[in-house]
Formats: structure tokens, C-alpha cells, sequence
């Protein structure tokens, strides 16, 4: 295995996890050494990789009253910063987003936290969500349009990759079948961040089997020619298997559509038959789209969301002496979560008295 010289912190993985997590921790100790080990890159498509194939956007399904709320919360303020401060070069922008609901509100698994009471909503302040009062497609109860990012998903982790030497940290793409491998490597490494999604599933040392998939299927297609302003999202509730999404990754990156949420389901295969079922529902609910027939497909995409019974693992361990920092599992919010949970990861080395 390829190693960089005494690394003080090694992060392995890098999707947008990892490399989030880098850029946190290298923020926050400037004078840290910090090197990434990951089998796959920016750039490279596989189904073990989940970051490539995503929307995406920010539509927070937390309902926690506690720490997935302030991840999502963390990361639409990094979001607006980035979208703000640096135009076009992140993939970043702001584009409101129109939801329809198939379910009363307090069934539909969104606005809703359980630590404050049914029907708060949390992010009404923060996004200026208001609820729509016309306009509602056959059979949905409610919906609300409130502000949100798209992810250019195809920029945003080549930027985020081009960031990471700029702040002195070094990327070596290797596997590692063993996280001890890693100690074995980097005697002198103060803290491991495991960041490999759904790596972890089978990661020796870590080999976590509450992770799961829930597979995702979407579609790129150009711009139409008449221009989106907003994102569109469907669904009887906001975790759900049947799930409609259209994210415009303006300017002019095409348009995402999707989708599904299968659990348990390790396939990475497209389904023909499926991907013109989810034509036909964006086209119902975006007019800017057309007809099905009309859509310009560039390609389809399966990806596999690294999904945790009980959330996502953020936690420090101590594995053989060695310290270790879990940040995985973030399932179908690891872009809208991503710069919470990586300021939770790098806060456990702080409350245990390191430098960063
Ligand atoms: P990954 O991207 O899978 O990265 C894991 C990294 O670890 C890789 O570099 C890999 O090579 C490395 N690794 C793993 N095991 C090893 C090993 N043994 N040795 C070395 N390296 C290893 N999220 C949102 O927030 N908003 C959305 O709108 C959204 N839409 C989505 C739509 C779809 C269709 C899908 C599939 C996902 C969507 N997501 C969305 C979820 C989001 O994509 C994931 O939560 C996120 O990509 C997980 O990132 P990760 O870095 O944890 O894992």
C-alpha cells in the first residue's frame, strides 16, 4: 500500500464525505499534516462509490430535534457561502425547490422534530419556506416551496478534490482490506478518519452490519428549452421508495431526474423499463420538461446510498491503542449533511484534547 510520510491524520475514502472531512480538519489545523487514502476518486464511476451518482440538492430529512438537524443546518449555511463567494466554480448554486406530499404533514416525515413537537418546522426561517396553496398535482395533500442548492455533483467533487492540496494534503489511491492496515502504515498518525460510506459494510475492523444500500436510479438529460427556475420533488413522504425529483444543474448542466429508494438492494444495473417511468412522472410534474419522448438522454446512473439503521455512525473508537473517527453512513444526505458531519468528526478529536 502507497503511503505518504508520517501523516499526522489519514482519512480514508474519499467521496464527498471524506473529502469534506479533510477540508474541515485541515482548516482547523492548518500546520497538520493530513493525507487521504481512498480506492476510488473523483472522476471514477462505480457502483462502490455513491458520491457520482447523486442529484442532488439540499432537502433536509432530518426530524431528529438534535444532530442530523444541525448537520443539514451547518451545511445550507457552507452551501449559501459557497453558491455566494464563488459563483459558478463549485457546481454550487441556489435554486428553489417546489414539494408535493402525498401524506398529512405529520406523516410525511418532513418539518416535523420530535425533541420540539409534531408539525414544528425548523427550517422554515432558514429556507422561507412557504406552503403552496395552488397548483397541487392529483392526489397530493400538501406542498411548499422553500429555498435550496443543487450539487452539481460533477463539479462539486473535482472542486472539492482541487481544494485538498491546496491546503497541504496529499491523496494516494489505495485499498485497504483492514482498517489496522492503515495503523500498520502510518505509525505515527494521531487519528484515522474512516470515511468509506458503504465501504464499511465489509471493512475488516470495522465490518458494520448495521449499514445497508438503498439503491437509486436517475437520468441525465439536457436542458430543456425552456429554462427551470426551480427544482421539483414528489413523494408520498420524504423517505419513500416512490419518489420523484427533477434538479436542474443550472447553468446549463442538464437536468437530473430520478428516482427511487430501494433498500437492500446491492444492484448496480439500470432498469430500461424503470427509467421510462421515471420520464413519464417528471414530465407530469415539471411542465418546463415536455414530453418523454422529447427528453435528450446523456446517461443513466445507479447508485447505492450507504443507509445505517439507527443514522449515521459519528464516534470516536479506540481500535488497538489507536484512535479512530467514524464519519459514515450518511445514507441520502451526505451532500446536504456533509459539512455538519465533518465539523462533528473533527470536533471529537478537539474534546479529546488534540490540536485540530
Ligand atoms: P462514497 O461516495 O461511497 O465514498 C466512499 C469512499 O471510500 C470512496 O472513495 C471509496 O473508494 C472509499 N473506500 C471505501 N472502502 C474502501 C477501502 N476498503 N479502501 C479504500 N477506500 C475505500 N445526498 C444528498 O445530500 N442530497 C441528494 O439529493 C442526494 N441524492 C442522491 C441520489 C442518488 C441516486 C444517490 C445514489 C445518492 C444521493 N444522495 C444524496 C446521497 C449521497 O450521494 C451519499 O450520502 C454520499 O455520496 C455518501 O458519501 P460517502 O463519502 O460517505 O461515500
Amino acid at each position: 500500500m502507497v503511503q505518504a510520510q508520517n501523516p499526522d491524520y489519514v482519512i480514508l475514502g474519499a467521496g464527498v464525505i471524506g473529502l469534506t472531512t479533510a477540508l474541515e480538519l485541515s482548516t482547523r489545523c492548518p500546520s497538520c499534516r493530513i493525507t487521504i487514502l481512498a480506492k476510488l476518486l473523483p472522476g471514477d464511476r462505480s457502483v462502490e462509490y455513491c458520491s457520482p451518482w447523486a442529484g442532488a440538492n439540499w432537502l433536509s430529512v432530518a426530524t431528529d430535534g438534535g444532530r442530523q438537524e444541525g448537520w443539514d443546518r451547518v451545511t445550507y449555511d457552507k452551501f449559501g457561502e459557497l453558491a455566494d463567494e464563488k459563483g459558478n466554480e463549485t457546481g454550487i448554486k441556489r435554486v428553489p425547490i417546489r414539494a408535493w406530499f402525498d401524506r398529512e404533514v405529520e406523516e410525511a416525515g418532513v418539518l416535523t422534530s420530535e425533541g420540539e413537537g409534531k408539525g414544528k418546522i425548523w427550517y422554515r426561517e432558514l429556507t422561507g419556506l412557504r406552503f403552496l396553496e395552488e397548483g397541487k398535482p392529483e392526489g397530493s395533500v400538501f406542498g411548499f416551496e422553500c429555498g435550496s442548492f443543487v450539487v452539481d455533483v460533477q463539479k462539486y467533487l473535482p472542486w472539492l478534490q482541487g481544494e485538498v492540496p491546496k491546503r497541504g494534503t496529499e491523496i494516494f489511491r489505495t485499498s485497504v482490506d483492514d482498517i489496522r492496515e492503515v495503523f500498520e502504515r502510518s505509525p505515527g498518525a494521531k487519528a484515522v478518519f474512516n470515511c468509506t460510506g458503504l465501504g464499511s459494510y465489509s471493512l475488516k475492523g470495522v465490518e458494520d452490519k448495521l449499514l445497508y444500500p438503498t439503491r437509486g436510479q436517475v437520468m441525465l438529460v439536457e436542458n430543456p428549452t425552456t429554462p427551470m427556475e426551480r427544482m421539483y420533488f414528489r413523494s408520498p413522504q420524504r423517505v419513500n421508495k416512490d419518489t420523484t425529483y427533477i434538479f436542474p444543474r443550472n447553468p446549463g448542466g442538464g437536468v437530473i431526474l430520478g428516482g427511487c429508494r430501494v433498500d437492500n438492494d446491492w444492484s448496480g444495473e439500470v432498469n430500461l423499463e424503470f427509467a421510462e417511468d421515471i420520464k413519464r412522472r417528471c414530465c407530469a410534474l415539471a411542465p418546463e420538461l415536455g414530453r418523454p419522448e422529447d427528453l435528450k438522454l446523456i446517461q443513466h446512473g445507479v447508485g447505492l446510498r450507504p443507509s445505517r439503521k439507527g443514522g449515521a455512525r459519528i464516534e470516536r473508537e479506540v481500535k488497538e491503542e489507536r484512535v479512530v473517527i467514524h464519519n459514515y453512513g450518511a445514507g441520502g444526505a451526505g451532500y446536504q449533511a456533509s459539512w455538519g458531519m465533518a465539523k462533528n468528526a473533527v470536533d471529537l478529536l478537539q474534546s479529546h484534547g488534540h490540536q485540530a
